[in-house]
């Protein structure tokens, strides 16, 4: 009588997962279903691969879609609300800009008077200075003073009528 060949534990596997095939795959089946050993190492491989195989295909959470596309709608309901209360806060702050270049063109005109007036009163210290020394060229000096004067009040008006066009555009 010839000693029993056993089947070896790969031949087993490739029984228990349908990898062993061909004569061999089939002489292994056949040996397993006439040698009680192997038949129930068989059986024990084959339930260890069922488990296996329901391991390896874990069932996601009945939610788990859902609750990741819940997540990616509210980051992107949030990165919209945050979109929309950029875009609205864009005409508000171009409003505040306007407001803040129309104070600052109102404000313009002051400054171009205070800036005359220090002018103008520089001036007359000045010819007050030289009244005396140019006695004698009070008129042309008076004449020539009223001149500068008029060329800085027109240069004013000028000034701020090219200031003053844009603010009152935007209002
Ligand atoms: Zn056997």
């Amino acid at each position: 009588m010839s000693p029993v060949v056993h089947l070896t534990e790969d031949q087993i596997q490739g029984l228990a997962d349908s990898t062993l095939r061909g004569p061999e795959g089939m002489a292994a089946r056949e040996h397993a279903d006439t040698c009680e050993e192997c038949g129930a190492e068989l059986a024990m491989y084959g339930a260890l691969v069922q488990r296996l195989a329901m391991l390896q295909d874990p069932m996601p959470p009945a939610d788990f879609t859902s609750g990741v596309l819940e997540a990616v709608a509210h980051r992107e309901h949030h990165l919209s609300q945050l979109r929309h209360t950029v875009l609205a806060a864009i005409p508000a702050a171009m409003v505040g800009l306007l407001a803040i270049f129309g104070w600052a063109l109102s404000a313009a005109p002051t400054v171009h008077v205070d800036r005359l007036l220090e002018a103008w009163t520089v001036g007359r210290h000045v010819v007050s200075a030289a009244a005396p020394v140019l006695e004698a060229a009070r008129l042309p000096i008076g004449l020539g003073a009223f001149i500068f004067a008029a060329a800085i009040l027109l240069v004013l008006v000028r000034a701020l009528r090219a200031g003053g066009a844009p603010a009152t555009a935007s209002s």
